[in-house]
């Protein structure tokens, strides 16, 4: 069983950013821990790990088409680091 800590950096417009990330290798699914960068809450959900190989190893897989049982905001927390209150908060205006 693995047990990686990685700190992601994203390059977004002019800013890196960084968030927490943890992964735990469990066979057949991969649970990972992701901390938002806004408002340090700890967010933990599961994937398929042959979901998460074929979503790192080919560009071409768009993170909806290899996470499909995610929620919206889950996979736009792996993404970016966001959950969704802050993303909301971000990004909508009303
Ligand atoms: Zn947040």
């Amino acid at each position: 069983m693995a047990d990686n800590y990685i700190i992601l950096v994203v390059k977004e417009n002019e800013m890196v950013w960084m968030f927490d990330w943890k992964e735990i290798d469990c066979g057949s699914n991969t649970e990972f821990q992701v901390t938002c960068r806004e408002c340090d809450t700890e967010y933990c959900f599961t994937v398929d790990t042959p979901d998460l190989v074929a979503w790192r190893e080919d560009d071409n897989v768009a993170i909806q088409d290899a996470f499909p049982y995610l929620e919206a905001w889950e996979r736009e927390l792996l993404l970016s680091g966001l959950c969704d209150p802050c993303w909301k908060k971000k990004f909508d205006n009303g």
